[in-house]
């Protein structure tokens, strides 16, 4: 399709930030790291250059003091045994050894030097890895089902579309300038395991009788994501068939590039294209540029597994079991992760898969080995049988090394799920709780049963850390997200806060509701 940037032709609805990406390709910082900032250090970095090291997946650290985190793209979070060593490696010699598990299924590394660059894209490369494009205005991690292929409840195995979109798109110089962020997912998983809801563009499962015989394929949602104004992607009406997913994926980006607003940044993610123009007419300009599309088919979504994998559960390949281990709030280190690297080799089918609720998935375990897997002494902390608060506790980094944060989150998220745990742990209610350090909402705040987000109140004391809490969040198909309760809670009221929520939902909720539902 061809590249005709029609955003240039009226400037005066440009932000700033769009003239630095027409200046130099967000993509081209990549070799100015190797060929440039690497010898000549952190004080050498143009301005300009340093938002563009979002292209090469790289933000700078709080306190913008020379340090930089760096995220790495997984498709649908399924590593190989050898990229989750050289992950672990990389994090051990550059990053003091932590690994966050992100809410796309990325990997994020802290601690890098500019120096330290080279040799990680280097080593990444060498298995098949990459943080290009993880960040930045440009399609970013594709995130899906991550039991594809072994999954008892998809359609189809993904793995091979996932690979085919993200190839086409990774590195693609015809779509490295969009107008923001842009966020895909691809699943067959009837249970909404890609969250299909809060992408930019979505492919969820469907079957429609195209001549006389079912065609296993996909139906495509379009303008979800969160932030300060949240949106739920809708659904357009067409069918898409496994061989179609990347023609209507490219038409989708391109309108995108070309019609998705540039004047301001915080009004530029295609939920606010699609929320002016309407899902019909976004479909008909599709339609003109790919060609007729059959009608949408038969959903097949029916409900939400709310990306938890938690415990030993059975595989569609019969005697083989995956075991779903909890990554308290996403954070492990180095040595942990070797130690799932080589438990995956010796007891699994050699993957080790990332969730979007930052936990992690063993697979391929003969159920005779399921008991050796589990005696295994990595998985006394990063265990399949976890407390129920620590288990559905989700955090974003936090005013740690965050720059856009207000509170720190990680570890406080930690103490609250401790604090429900040890006062609240044999209560029967399953409640996902996720925190996050300002409205950009990486922790996506907004689909949880109850979310928090970080803000500032004033006291006696001085301005202290508080958070706003809203509850009955979900997607699936009763995706709705969470309203805020009236009121702020300061840090060290929330976790009592928390626990009279909870109990008051356990004492006062009727037969068969739940968080969100009622
Ligand atoms: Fe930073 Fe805000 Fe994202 Fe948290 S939600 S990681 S504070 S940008």
């Amino acid at each position: 399709m061809a590249y005709e940037p029609i955003w240039m032709e009226d400037p005066s609805k440009l932000n700033k930030f769009e003239f630095a990406k027409i200046q130099k390709d967000g993509l081209d910082v990549i070799r100015t790291i190797i060929e440039e900032y690497a010898d000549k250090g952190y004080a050498a970095i143009d301005p300009d250059d340093m938002l563009r090291f979002k292209w090469a997946g790289v933000y700078e650290q709080k306190p913008k003091d020379g340090y930089f985190m760096m995220r790495i793209r997984i498709n649908s979070g399924v590593l190989t045994s050898a990229q989750t060593r050289a992950i672990a490696s990389l994090g051990r010699d550059y990053g003091r050894g932590l690994i966050d598990v992100t809410t796309r299924q990325a990997i994020q590394y802290h601690w890098l030097k500019v120096e330290d660059m080279p040799d990680i894209f280097k080593r990444l490369e060498e298995v098949g890895l990459y943080s290009y494009e993880a960040c930045g205005d440009c399609p970013r991690t594709i995130v899906g089902n991550p039991l594809q292929g072994i999954d008892k409840d998809e359609l189809m195995d993904t793995s091979a579309l996932v690979e085919e979109v993200n190839d086409f798109f990774l590195m693609n110089r015809d779509f490295s300038n969009l107008p923001r962020k842009y966020k895909m997912s691809i699943s067959s998983n009837i249970h909404n395991n890609g969250n299909a809801e809060i992408n930019c563009l979505a492919f969820t499962p469907a079957v429609k009788v195209i001549d006389g015989a079912e065609v296993i394929g996909f139906h495509a949602h379009v303008g979800g994501g969160l932030s300060a104004k949240p949106f739920l992607a809708r659904q357009m009406n067409m069918f898409i068939r496994p061989e179609e997913v990347l023609k209507v994926a490219e038409g989708i980006t391109v309108i995108y590039r070309d019609h998705g607003y540039r004047e301001k940044r915080h009004h530029s993610r295609l939920k606010f294209l699609i929320a002016d123009w309407g899902v019909e007419k976004f479909q008909e300009k599709l339609l003109e540029l790919i060609g007729p599309m059959p009608e949408r088919g038969e959903d097949k979504t029916v409900g939400w597994t709310s990306s938890y994998y938690d415990g030993v559960h059975p595989q569609k390949q019969e005697g083989l079991s995956y075991v779903g281990l909890n990554v308290p709030v996403g954070r492990l280190n180095s040595d942990e992760l070797d130690e799932l690297a080589r438990l995956a080799d010796e007891y699994g089918d050699g993957t080790v898969r990332t969730t979007q609720s930052q936990n992690i998935i063993l697979a391929g375990v003969p159920n005779e080995k399921v008991d050796a897997l589990l005696a295994e002494q990595v998985l006394e902390r990063l265990t399949p049988f976890p407390n129920r608060f620590m288990s559905r506790t989700v955090s974003c980094t936090g005013n740690e090394f965050c720059n856009l944060a207000l509170v720190e989150t990680k570890e406080f998220a930690r103490e609250v799920a401790k604090y429900l745990d040890n006062e609240l742990g044999r209560i029967d209610e399953e409640v996902r709780i996720h925190f996050i350090g300002c409205p950009n909402s990486c922790g996506q705040k907004h689909i949880a049963d109850i979310g928090l987000q970080g803000a500032l109140v004033k006291t006696p004391e001085g301005m202290v850390d508080a958070f706003d809490i809203a509850v009955g969040g979900t997607l699936g198909p009763d995706a709705t997200f969470n309203t805020a309760l009236k009121g702020r809670v300061r840090h060290d009221r929330v976790a009592p806060v928390l626990k009279e929520l909870v109990l008051f939902y356990k004492n006062n909720k009727l037969e068969g509701e739940t968080f969100h539902k009622y």
